[in-house]
């Protein structure tokens, strides 16, 4: 399945990967719960996944404390 990482503060591509579904279950995306990802998880039409991330751009400019970025949104970040 293919996924593309999408910045979710600036939009960039990050990158786009090939991965299994045992893989995508290795970085925390589990497809048959993908809805509980909705959010930040898009299943185009096509079966590609994508995930809103941050670029490594934006993580440095983000005085994030907390290691929980990757799957979780800040309610007052825009
Ligand atoms: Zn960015």
């Amino acid at each position: 399945m293919k996924v593309t990482y999408i910045c979710d503060r600036c939009g960039a591509l990050i990158g786009a990967l090939s991965l299994t579904e045992d893989e995508l279950q290795q970085i925390g995306v589990d497809i048959l719960t993908v809805d509980l990802h909705e959010d930040i998880i898009k299943s185009a039409e096509t079966g590609a996944l994508f995930i809103y991330s941050l670029c490594d751009h934006c993580v440095e400019a983000i005085p994030l404390h907390e290691e929980e970025w990757f799957f979780r949104r800040k309610p007052n970040v825009h």
